[in-house]
């Protein structure tokens, strides 16, 4: 019991002993006690009926005087009410501090709520979305960027990759786009420009496509004259060798030019969402062809199955697809030995989308390996590769149609074991082909 309940106690049973005692003293306990409760009583409703005119009128600082536990509660509610207000004082001076480091900010920072409306926004917001001050607050964000990928992208729920956009007010400028979900629902966005990565990036691609470019045409007079010295009987029999190793590089640089021509072509596609192109594709007939092809190839294991699951069809571009494809295929041969197996699988899922597979019993990669394969010229053994015709390139530009066709890559291999390389296509991407042979 504190101090204050134990004083109001003490307090109580010291009037009831004074009332007792005069009670004795004049024969009528019960009355004296009567009159000692009930005077006892009317003491405390009249403190509780200041006190609580005290409260309603906000607790101020005027306390009344009120005597024992009521002074007691009086005193006690003013020391919360004083580290309350402090605490606040606090706060306030805190998000002052934010607002004023975040408004220097050379990035873009904007609060949106569970609608995408305004709840606030720093300075470099105002100039990179065109907000204007306290009365765009409340509004939705897609009224002031009205671009379709950047609608796309705020009301994705998933959506967790910066997107990158032209600058909606800095015509030549880029931004970089990145949503941050804290809170009930609430999210940060965050607004960068990298302009100058943007440009860093274009001259890398202009200057690999333009080289590739370039090198083509000596390319093709260097293995025009090759095939010749090849084939020509007359050739001193000491140059043999020499032509013969020459027509086989010029075939090799040949090959490296034309991947790199293709991937810089498939990442100019994927600026312009060039999605325009496409076309349906019959893919069971293309997977049919492809195993065909592999099983003609020098040293190709013997089984190669092909599971035709699904007869659905895919919107896209073909000659891109058939790539992809015939680089999975064409890697299993290349990295299977002649007694392993090979399992090809066009299948729907139950959520609509549809895989292509490709399962091998080959030599494998080790799971540090998997995350590099899609890199450019990433070989795991650069002397495998080139001895069974590798470049380097396949994988990446497989990874560069799927990402064009909205699809996945999924590699899961062991070292050993063989690999499965499958390729998920969204159920946006299906298309059925109706008894006529037409596409619904
Ligand atoms: P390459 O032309 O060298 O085959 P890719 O880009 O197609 O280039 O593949 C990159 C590397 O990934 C290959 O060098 C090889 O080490 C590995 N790889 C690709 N496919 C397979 C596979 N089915 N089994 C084992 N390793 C593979």
């Amino acid at each position: 019991m504190d101090n204050a309940t134990y004083k109001a106690l003490a307090r109580f049973v010291a009037l009831m002993t004074v009332a007792v005692l005069i009670g004795f003293l004049q024969g009528n306990i019960e009355l004296y006690l009567l009159l000692a409760i009930g005077g006892f009583l009317l003491w405390h409703l009249w403190n509780l009926s200041r006190f609580e005119a005290w409260i309603k009128a906000g607790a101020r600082e005027d306390v009344p005087d009120l005597p024992g536990v009521w002074g007691e509660l009086v005193s006690f509610i003013i020391r919360l009410k004083r580290r309350s207000r402090s605490r606040k004082r606090r706060y306030r001076n805190l998000i002052k501090e934010y607002r004023k480091s975040s408004g220097a900010f050379p990035d873009g920072t904007v609060l949106l709520d569970g609608q995408n409306q305004i709840l606030w926004f720093n300075k470099a917001a105002t100039r990179m979305l065109g907000l204007r001050k306290a009365s765009d607050r409340g509004q939705s964000i897609v009224n002031f960027v009205r671009r379709p990928e950047f609608v796309r992208f705020i009301e994705s729920p998933t959506e967790e990759e910066p997107l990158v956009m032209p600058a909606p007010r800095e015509p030549g400028h880029f931004y970089s786009l990145q949503r941050v979900p804290y809170g009930r629902k609430q999210s940060l966005l965050l607004v960068r420009d990298i302009t100058q990565e943007v440009m860093v990036e274009q001259t890398r691609r202009d200057f690999v496509a333009n080289a590739s470019h370039e090198l083509r045409t000596p390319l093709t007079v260097l293995s025009g004259y090759l095939d010749a010295m090849v084939e020509d009987p007359e050739l001193a029999e000491s140059w043999g060798d020499p032509v013969r190793e020459m027509h086989a590089q010029t075939a090799r640089m040949t090959e490296i030019v034309a991947g790199l021509l293709t991937l810089s072509r498939l990442e100019a596609q994927e600026e312009q969402e060039n999605l325009a192109e496409a076309e349906s594709v019959d893919v069971p007939a293309m997977l049919t062809a492809i195993r065909k092809e592999a099983l003609a190839v020098p040293g190709c294991p013997a089984t190669v199955e092909l599971n035709l699951l699904s007869d659905a069809w895919l919107l896209g571009s073909e000659s891109d697809l058939r790539s992809a494809f015939s680089n999975l295929v064409e890697n299993a041969v290349k990295y299977t030995p002649r007694q392993g197996s090979i399992i090809l699988t066009w299948e729907s899922r139950a959520d609509g989308s549809v895989e292509f597979r490709v399962k091998d019993t080959g030599i494998g990669l080790s799971p540090s390996e998997i995350p590099r394969v899609t890199e450019r010229f990433y070989r795991v053994d650069s002397g495998r590769s080139r001895d069974v015709g590798g470049t380097g390139l396949g994988l990446a530009i497989v990874k560069h149609v799927l990402r064009g066709h909205d699809a996945n890559l999924i590699i899961t291999s062991l070292p050993g074991d063989g690999s499965c390389f499958s390729c998920v296509f969204p159920a946006s991407r299906v298309a059925k082909p109706d008894e006529s042979g037409a596409v619904r």
